[in-house]
């Protein structure tokens, strides 16, 4: 008989976004034979920051939030990376990001480290003036530690330009001047790049460009099924509709539509910003979100939040392509099935990397107090997506790993090299 207790300790592994992220850098590293001293260093943050956030409610009473900033490694410039609000939120899942963005930088070969924040909290109960407290305080509180040099964070789930410009002018009050680069994300007028809202959705289509042609296969033909419709899925499908793409299905967190003659999702995401629901859309049939990742597809884009694809669902996904828009949607475990399986896997490190890029043209635009036109932002973005993809599948061919591991060592082995070089301070 199985024994419950056995199979309770793999789920909570399972479902630990930095155990999943540990057991791809333990595997990258062995493979790479990274020196003892630097695989200690690497394998923990340089630091970690919980601070607890006193608010004042619309209602008059104080309430006080948790909130964490996690700097991974600053090895190859400043942390980088996102802030993200919800009520789950755990100091595990946002050290699990924050080394993602090391590793990300890495492989896109931009001169940050990796950093990533998280506040437990629930933004949809939660008034736009709770809301701008709450960042200004936890702004305050990381006063020290961010900064253009330090540290830079951006938007992330639950967060927008408008709680990049609360930080920009909170972090501005204290300093005495207007500090543009310490976040970028920003609204244009304030600093704010140009395509930069579009930038994770614009990476993840040049990718899926360069993937299908190993396949043969044009746009028209590949059949796309997309899990989530925020900032990275609704734009990654609206970018790869107006490019020729049959998008046959795409979900918000209440579930999704189907149809496998394309949608029309310039119409499903107006239905969906009009009655904030896909439901009663026309000519569609409705699926969960779990039977929506299962949906028979060419490329499979999950762009909403961690641990989608597991042990539990992997064997029943049917896609040639897997396009990683959200960070970690894969489980280490299920990830070993794709390998198995002879799906492309383009890891989230890579897949998902436009938005940081084109943060880091931000902050380079910040500090030069020159802005770019579009099409020069995204022309820069193409060079780099499509240059870090083909390094990637370059080093998959030559170290006969899979592309996720092929990532991980590339990036592990620059940040590995810029640590020796500047030696370890200890
Ligand atoms: N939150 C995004 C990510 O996970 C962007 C981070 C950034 O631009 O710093 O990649």
């Amino acid at each position: 008989m199985a024994n419950p207790m056995v199979d309770d300790v793999r789920e909570i592994k399972e479902d630990n976004p930095f155990e999943s992220m540990m057991a791809h850098f333990d595997r990258a590293a062995q493979l790479l034979d990274l020196d003892p001293d630097l695989y200690a260093v690497m394998r923990v943050p340089n630091r970690e920051l919980k601070v607890y956030i006193p608010v004042r409610m619309d209602s008059g009473r104080i309430e006080v939030f948790e909130g964490y900033r996690v700097q991974h490694n600053s090895a190859r410039g400043p942390g980088k990376g996102g802030i993200r609000y919800a009520p789950d939120v755990t100091l595990d899942e946002v050290r699990a990001l924050a080394a993602w963005m090391t590793w990300k930088c890495a492989v896109v070969n931009v001169p940050f480290g990796g950093a990533k924040g998280g506040v437990v909290c629930d933004p949809i109960q939660m008034s736009i003036g709770e809301l701008e407290r709450l960042t200004r305080r936890y702004a305050a509180e990381l006063i020290d530690i961010i900064g253009p040099e330090k540290d830079v964070p951006a938007p992330d789930m639950n967060t927008n330009e408008q709680t990049m410009a609360w930080i920009m002018d909170t972090y501005s009050m204290h300093a005495r001047h207007t500090v543009t680069a310490v976040v970028t994300g920003k609204p244009v007028e304030l600093g704010g790049s140009a395509g930069r809202r579009e930038a994770t959705g614009r990476g993840l289509l040049f990718v899926i460009n360069e993937a299908i042609k190993r396949f043969k296969m044009i746009p028209p033909q590949t059949r796309v099924v997309v899990q989530g419709s925020g900032n990275v899925g609704g734009i990654a499908a609206r970018l790869l509709h107006e490019a020729g793409y049959k998008v046959v299905a795409i979900s918000d967190v209440h579930g999704g539509i189907y149809n496998p003659n394309g949608i029309d999702i310039y119409e499903a995401l107006k239905h969906l910003r009009e009655t904030r629901s896909f439901e009663e859309f026309p000519g569609v049939d409705t699926v969960t979100n779990q039977e929506l990742l299962e949906l028979e597809c060419d490329v499979l884009v999950p762009a909403a939040t961690e641990n989608q694809i597991t042990s539990h669902n992997v064997d029943s996904i049917r896609c040639k392509v897997l396009a990683e828009g959200a960070n970690g949607p894969t489980t280490a475990a299920a990830d070993e099935v794709f390998h198995d399986k002879g799906v492309f896997v383009i890891p989230d490190i890579v897949a998902n990397a436009g938005g940081v890029t084109v943060s880091y043209f931000e902050w380079v635009q910040d500090r030069m107090g020159y802005f770019w036109k579009e099409d020069v932002v995204n022309e820069r973005l193409q060079d780099i997506m499509v240059a870090s993809f083909n390094d990637v599948c370059k080093y998959a061919d030559s170290h006969a790993v899979d592309t996720r591991t092929a990532a991980y060592m590339l990036a592990i082995d620059r940040v590995a090299y810029d640590t020796r070089m500047r030696g370890i301070y200890a």
